[in-house]
């Protein structure tokens, strides 16, 4: 493991800073333009030229932008930047997955983890500032300062991580190690980091759009899944408005289990969750939803719970995902025995379900699902200790 530290300016210097172009929308970018003079009939091609140094290049200069004259060049770069959010800490796990701890510009943090394999490279990015909620299983819900992420700070994070694996055409990679033998190192968004999305809808959804936009980062809706709690009234509204792949955090199949679980459930209970799935548009076998159930030992996991998962999910197009809990620091609960574990995912197997136990990622970097935050808070306690008085 390797721990980079790049600690940014304080927050009260943070903002005083300049305005970054990154998420905004073309309109907004059009905006901004014409508070420069541009004129209006000039402004769709500047901004077209803009959002392809910045999404299909990835610059972070306006001085490279050699398209865009040079007076307007030094404009952009008085007024505006190309920031993403700052690198706090990089940590890079045995099995290459990355994990960066990073800076916003009001000081709050958030982290952000790649994970490689051999024919892909999957991004799982944060949508909030912890979260609101409060699922016993999760140490992202045990966090208090809560505020949503802007569409900036969202993209940005697929834009650093491009930047730290040299994913932007011809770049290098500083770091190699682990990275899949694809043309794109990131194939695969999964809005699974910190945060409920749908509780961040319209920045989320504002995100996405410029993260599938084909004519710069050009990441396909299929492949950007968003992962919910069970927000259960904006899920047709996510369907419609932004249509990327769905995955349910489910971890039970019993309303009385999953209101102790995924409090959320009290207020939107299993029957009106699986409603509002097997109406999501576009559903067919080659488009389905992930239902994520986390493998807690003597709570959810005995051969009965596996069964009864099974009729639940029977006629909605699902893939089933079975994840080993990561344990954190005063967890409640332990994770199912690996035996357990294996006889759970042999009757979804019969089932037909493929494959279905998630092998747990960057846990020598506490990069697994559910363990964000647990390290940098860890990190602040100890420089706190070390500080010097
Ligand atoms: N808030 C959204 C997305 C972020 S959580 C949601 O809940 O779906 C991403 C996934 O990690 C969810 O399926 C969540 O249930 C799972 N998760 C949370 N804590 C975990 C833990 N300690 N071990 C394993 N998975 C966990
Ligand atoms: Fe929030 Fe998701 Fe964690 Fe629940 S599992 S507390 S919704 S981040």
């Amino acid at each position: 493991m390797t721990a980079t530290t790049l600690i940014d300016p304080a927050p009260s210097e943070a903002s005083a800073r300049k305005e970054s172009l990154v998420g905004l929308s073309r309109q907004a970018l059009a905006e901004r333009l014409a508070v420069l003079g541009v004129p209006e009939r000039q402004r769709r091609m500047r901004v077209s030229q803009l959002w392809s140094w910045m999404y299909v290049r990835g610059v972070t200069d306006f001085a490279r932008m050699t398209d865009i004259a040079a007076g307007l060049r030094a404009e952009l770069a008085a007024h505006y930047t190309l920031a993403r959010p700052a690198i706090v800490t990089e940590q890079v796990s045995v099995d290459g997955t990355r994990k960066w701890l990073l800076r916003l510009d009001d000081g709050k943090e958030i982290e952000t983890v790649y994970i490689p394999e051999e024919d892909r490279g999957t991004l799982c990015i944060s949508s909030q500032v912890g979260c609101t909620l409060t699922c016993s299983f999760c140490h992202t819900g045990t966090q208090r300062l809560v505020r949503n992420l802007t569409p900036g700070e969202i993209v940005g994070q697929i834009m650093l991580a491009r930047d730290r694996i040299g994913d932007w055409p011809g770049a290098v990679p500083p770091d190699p190690r682990g990275l899949p033998d694809t043309e794109r190192k990131i194939t695969n968004v999964v809005l699974m980091g910190m945060g409920e999305p749908l509780y961040n809808f319209d920045n989320v959804r504002d995100a996405c759009a410029i993260a599938s936009d084909g004519e710069g980062l050009s990441i396909s809706k299929r492949r950007i899944t968003l992962s919910t709690s069970g927000v259960v009234p904006e899920i047709p509204r996510w369907g419609e408005e932004a249509g990327t792949m769905l995955a349910i955090s489910l971890h039970a199949v019993r309303d009385e289990l999953r209101n102790e679980l995924v409090p959320i459930n009290k207020k939107w209970p299993l029957a009106e969750l699986l409603k509002a799935c097997r109406a999501y548009p576009g559903l067919s076998n080659a488009k389905r939803i992930t239902f994520e159930y986390v493998m807690l030992k003597g709570v959810n996991d005995s051969v009965e719970d596996a069964k009864a998962l099974v009729r639940l999910l029977a006629k909605i197009p699902a893939k089933i995902n079975l994840i080993p809990f990561n344990p954190w620091p005063g967890a409640p609960y332990e994770c199912s025995d690996w035996e357990q574990i294996e006889k759970f995912a042999e009757v979804v197997n019969r089932a037909g379900y493929a494959s279905p136990v998630r092998s747990p990622r960057g846990r020598d970097i506490m990069a697994a699902c559910g363990q964000l935050k647990s390290a940098s808070i860890k990190q602040r306690a100890s420089e706190h200790l070390a500080a010097p008085a």
